[in-house]
């Protein structure tokens, strides 16, 4: 099997400190959870950025530069995947979701279809899925596909074909989200199944599906994102300490497979990235 690519999903947009006292907000607290992340076997990084004021995600270029300079003058160098997703709760301006763009990240987010998730719509019409296939192409940003149900891989195939999309394609399946794929082994074998040859692939599942998900995905082989963004618990009523608890569990359930864990370098070969 292929060395394991950890993906450590830092803090998202939304979970609030209520909820988790361990979620970073501050540029310098993601910053140097994503340290520790990578330090414990993290080989991708996942970000979004925070609004100082109100603790919720924001698009700002300068607080995401300010999180990457500060990774990058703690002499670590993971894959940097940046979101290009909307703001729960915020009517963003499309252009706004390109920001991160700007920043050249060797990964962005790119999700790959809309989805009623309880009383809201997380939108990602087609005409916004071609302009982004269109950004990222000309900034030399390999998408990554976000896949929260099984119609919107065959989305992407059809991106591929209309060459908006370039193989190989690397695909996040993410599971247990309301209103998409269950986070279930069987969801997960069926969505790998319908992978065109030569992709990659990583999953998780949120809440309560997050270690079937994370196991499942080991022994097929697959690629893991683990972090607080997903999941803020350690296991039933325990709340994680960091991304880096998280991510040492993933390493620990790898060795027990002897599944190498991917080293950056590793990783950007594993997607293509290193040429
Ligand atoms: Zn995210």
């Amino acid at each position: 099997m292929d060395p394991l690519i950890i993906t450590a999903a830092i803090t998202g947009s939304r979970t609030p400190r209520e909820k988790c006292p361990h979620i970073p907000i501050l540029p310098e607290e993601i910053a140097a959870s994503a340290v520790e992340a990578v330090h414990a076997g993290a080989s991708v990084v996942h970000l979004h950025v925070r609004d100082p004021s109100t603790g919720l995600g924001t698009k700002s270029e300068a607080l995401y530069r300010e999180v990457l300079d500060r990774i990058a003058d703690a002499g670590v160098d993971p894959v940097l995947s940046l979101t290009t997703s909307g703001i729960p709760g915020r009517n963003l301006a499309v252009e706004e979701r390109f920001v991160p763009l700007a920043l050249r990240p060797e990964l962005a987010s790119f999700d790959a279809g809309s989805l009623n998730v309880g009383d809201g719509v997380f939108l990602n019409p087609p005409e916004f899925l071609e302009e982004l296939a269109r950004r990222l192409k000309a900034a030399g940003v390999k998408p990554e596909l976000e896949i929260f149900d099984t119609g919107m891989v065959g989305t992407c195939l059809d991106l591929l074909r209309r060459g908006l999309l370039d193989p190989p394609l690397h695909f996040q399946f993410v599971l247990g989200v309301s209103g998409g794929a269950p986070a279930t082994p069987a969801a997960l074998l069926h969505l790998v199944s319908s992978l065109p040859e030569g992709s990659t692939w990583s999953a998780f599942g949120v809440g309560v599906g997050h270690l079937p998900i994370l196991l499942t995905t080991l022994a097929l082989g697959g690629h893991v994102r683990v972090g607080l963004e997903d999941n803020v618990y350690y296991r039933r009523g325990q709340l994680a300490r960091s991304n880096a608890q998280l991510v040492e569990r993933a390493v620990r359930l790898a060795r027990e497979l002897d599944r190498p864990v991917a080293t950056p370098a590793e990783a950007r070969r594993l997607l293509s990235l290193d040429h």
